[in-house]
């Protein structure tokens, strides 16, 4: 009966429209993380902005929510989706650049794969993260974190001006003079105001950088991890480096020298000279790598710097932003999932980002997500492969959260995979002001992004 409903939303779009029992449903419904399982009354594939205004006002009709999703590389946060119109916007693949404003205006559906490379050829760069393969809006509407960060801050800081679907079913366009408090907001506050048809942001000139891995033997975990933070009062705003314990799975799309095998890694990518990054990293450098691809590089290779999987997996990851990294909680960790600590590979990839600099300085006309706190922020994923694996994963990430705890001060909410109270990821004020400007544009609570804003309850007038 339910499936004979939504059918009708086949007549009112030019996009391809999945119900359950459809073929190609499964796929229609998947998302990156492979344990994590969406089941949505429907997903709609709009082509264009004239389709998503279609079915935004057909789920209005139908009493149904609307999930807004490029790639979902962030889906975990949503739940289950049931009684919610899936809305997958990766059709929208519009891309322009405007190398002399050094501005880019691109669909809602677009990846950093597709901006990234075009800008670098023009001297151009954005504020992407570690994986290409990341959708643009997505990554802006939550904050965005990249390499450029502690010189350049957010990309949600960057961006100009968007196009929305709002609960009314109307496109508007949001900037600083045109919708204020939504542009505001859309700027942090993430899906839950409508669903953005394109985006457009600001880049960087960038002509070339110094940017590469340090590898070291597993074994130097500890030495490594000391050395790194023991250097990060010293690195100026210009130098973005990550600190990591990788467990390279033994899979093709491995470069061949890690295939299967376990480093620390530092990686950094440095807006200055090739001297004045080797003097910085020196100390680094000292302990003997057993590689070192640093070279001076154009920005497009800070795509793959990372060396992020493209490949949707199975895994359970945990987060916490720290306000430091002091030498007993390198020591904990270390016990923890180090070399010595029986754990094997179970944690695949652990990681400390080096944040502060402009990350932490708010600019004028800033969005919600002006700033992150702490110094430094920790991710930390475990692949699942089976049952007895899961229990494992889940067992060694707890214990990173116990070690980190005394130095907790919060979260990035992009990488907050599970469900979770959004009131926590703001200040109080700002929390506040997210929540009215819900109340103004989504009163209804139309809108499900990935991490929960309610509307604000109107105050009742006394009798
Ligand atoms: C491998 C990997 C690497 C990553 N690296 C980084 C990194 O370096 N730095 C960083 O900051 N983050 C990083 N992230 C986190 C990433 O920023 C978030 O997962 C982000 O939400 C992904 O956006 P998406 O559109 O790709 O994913 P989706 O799951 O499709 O979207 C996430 C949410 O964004 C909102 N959204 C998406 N499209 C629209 C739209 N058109 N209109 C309205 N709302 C929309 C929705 O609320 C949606 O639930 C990484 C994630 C992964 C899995």
């Amino acid at each position: 009966m339910l499936t004979a409903i939504h059918s009708e939303l086949r007549n009112l779009l030019e996009g391809a429209v999945v119900l359950p029992g459809d073929a190609g449903w499964d796929e229609a419904r998947s998302g990156f993380n492979l344990l994590l399982d969406q089941h949505p009354a429907a997903v709609a594939f709009p082509v264009d902005a004239r389709d998503v205004a279609a079915a935004v006002a057909y789920a209005r009709r139908a009493r149904l929510r609307v999930a807004p999703q490029a790639t979902a590389h962030n889906q975990g946060p949503l739940g289950d989706l049931e009684g919610t119109l899936l809305l997958n916007v990766s059709a929208l693949q519009e891309v322009r650049v405007d190398a002399g404003a050094q501005r880019v205006r691109v669909g809602a559906g677009v990846k950093w794969d597709r901006v990234a490379p075009r800008l670098s050829a023009h001297g151009l760069a954005g504020l992407h993260g570690s994986s290409p393969d990341v959708g643009i809006a997505g990554y802006s509407l939550g904050g965005g974190m990249g390499w450029l960060a502690r010189k350049h801050g957010l990309q949600a800081n960057a961006v100009t001006a968007l196009e929305i679907v709002i609960g009314d079913g109307q496109l508007v366009r949001v900037d600083a003079r045109h919708h204020p408090d939504l542009f505001w907001a859309l700027r942090g506050g993430g899906g839950n105001f409508g669903v953005v048809t394109a985006i457009e942001f600001a880049v960087h000139p960038v002509d070339e950088l110094y940017a590469g891995a340090l590898f070291f033997e597993f074994g130097r975990s500890s030495d490594v991890l000391h050395a790194w933070s023991s250097l990060l009062p010293t690195l100026p705003d210009e130098l973005m480096s990550w600190a990591s314990l990788i467990h390279f799975p033994p899979l093709p799309d491995v470069p061949a020298f890690a295939r299967g095998r376990s480093f620390a890694v530092v990686m950094a990518a440095f807006l200055g000279t090739e001297a004045q990054g080797r003097d910085l990293l020196r100390p680094l450098r000292d302990l003997g790598p057993v590689r070192d691809t640093f070279a001076t590089v154009p920005p497009v290779v800070l795509g793959d710097l990372a060396m992020d999987p493209y490949d949707p997996l199975p895994f359970h990851l945990t987060h916490a932003n720290l306000d430091r990294l002091s030498g007993e909680t390198i020591d904990e960790l270390i016990a923890k999932i180090g070399p010595d600590s029986g754990r094997g590979p179970t944690v695949t990839m652990f990681q400390l980002r080096h944040m502060g600099g402009a990350l932490a300085r708010e600019t004028p006309g800033a969005g919600a997500r002006a700033t992150l706190p702490g110094e430094v922020c920790m991710i930390a994923l475990g692949a699942v492969m089976d049952e007895a694996g899961d229990a494992a994963v889940r067992a060694a990430l707890a214990a990173v959260d116990a070690a980190v705890l005394p130095h907790r001060v919060g979260d990035y909410p992009n990488f907050i995979e599970v469900p979770a109270d959004a009131s926590g990821f703001f200040a109080p004020h700002v929390w506040a002001r997210l929540r009215a400007v819900k109340a103004q544009y989504d009163p209804a609570d139309l809108f499900a992004g990935n991490h929960h804003i309610p509307p604000a309850v109107p105050l009742q007038r006394a009798a």
